[in-house]
């Protein structure tokens, strides 16, 4: 085996192959029994599987990381095997137990942990994944299911200090509707967002932020973040009403601000309010928090501070969680889950 093949400076949200991987598989009626590791490779499928002609699937994503404490950590697995359980129930699959699920991430990043970045140098991403992968012709569930989970290096979201960025309210498409899917991280919600992303990017803004589909007027999620703002000393964040995603990130913040004293309303946010707010920043595992520098609705632009400086809660906020994922600051919350063995 030997170092990992990584300039470990260079290191990008992208894919680097690695070395093994999970495998678990059941039929649409049968319990799960643990799977097991193969070399990193192509997998195989039926050109008939559900995931593949109507989208049923669904992805998790986290990371280990090496810490101040001379260990490699999780951050709240138990939350991800929690929503993927969740998302498996409303696209009728078998849910992954959690046992399976830690079990399958722990020896994902065991049996590939010369991918772990050196501390402050990024993370092992994990992604689990979860589909029906069995042939079915007519719309129905799946006859067979498959559970994997792989793992690749990512590099430090912001390298040299957090940087704001410019956002524009997307008055033409919607993620999410009642009723919908947008409550799991199915996989079908995705590919839906990228034309409007793209648009946004075109015009020079970093994402689109999406209004709910019923009023369209309330903020809902900033591409695939979860949003907040902070106005008048009360940190607003949408509430979860089946068509946002309800982020490990979000819920981490929301506790960490009421632990700092910090009032916290999950309401409706109207852009009018996000606009008028003295700092906002949406969050999520691979950025942890993104502050924002301005927000675009129409030919009315709302800046925060002078547009590239992020809030002092802002920051508060992301040093008190980093600090406590990067085993700096004492875990009170019990949130820091250590790989055995590393
Ligand atoms: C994954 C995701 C998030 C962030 O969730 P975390 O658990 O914090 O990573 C937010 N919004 C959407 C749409 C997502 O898919």
């Amino acid at each position: 085996m030997g170092e990992a093949p990584v300039d470990w400076d260079t290191l990008t949200f992208s894919i680097t192959e690695t070395d093994n991987m999970y495998i678990a598989k059941t039929g649409i009626n049968e319990p799960w029994a643990p799977g097991s590791m193969r070399p990193y490779g192509n997998i195989s499928i039926s050109p008939a599987a559900g995931v593949i002609n109507y989208g049923q699937g669904l992805f998790e994503g986290l990371k280990a990381y090496r810490t101040a404490a001379g260990r490699v950590v999780l951050f709240r697995p138990e939350e991800n095997a929690r929503r993927m359980q969740r998302g498996a129930d409303r696209l009728k699959m078998p849910p992954v137990p959690e046992s399976i699920f830690i079990d399958a991430v722990e020896q994902c990043v065991q049996q590939n942990s010369r991918w772990i970045p050196p501390m402050g140098k990024g993370a092992l991403y994990v992604r689990p994944l979860l589909n029906g992968s069995g042939a079915i012709l007519g719309v129905a569930p799946a006859p067979e299911y498959t559970f994997m989970v792989y793992v690749t290096p990512v590099g430090p979201y912001f390298k040299g200090g957090m940087t704001c960025i410019d956002l524009l309210i997307s008055d033409e498409h919607h993620r999410a509707a009642p009723g919908g899917s947008g409550g799991v991280k199915a996989i079908g919600n995705y590919a839906p967002g990228m034309m409007p992303s793209k648009k946004a990017k075109s015009k020079g803004y970093a994402e689109v932020i999406y209004l709910d589909a019923e009023h369209h007027k309330y903020i809902e999620e900033v591409g695939a973040a979860n949003f907040f703002c902070y106005k008048d000393g009360i940190l607003y964040t949408p509430e979860l009403t089946g068509t946002i995603l309800p982020g490990i990130t979000r819920d981490s913040l929301i506790q960490l601000a009421q632990n700092m004293g910090v009032e916290v309303i999950e309401t409706r946010v109207s852009h009018e309010l996000a606009m008028s707010a003295d700092e906002a920043f949406c969050c999520g595992t691979a950025a942890v928090i993104s502050p924002i520098g301005s927000i675009t609705l129409g030919d009315q632009k709302a800046t925060y501070s002078d547009g590239n400086t992020p809030g002092d809660l802002t920051i508060k906020l992301y040093n008190a969680l980093t600090n406590i994922q990067n085993e700096k600051d004492e875990d009170i919350f019990g949130w820091v889950h250590p790989v055995p063995g590393l």
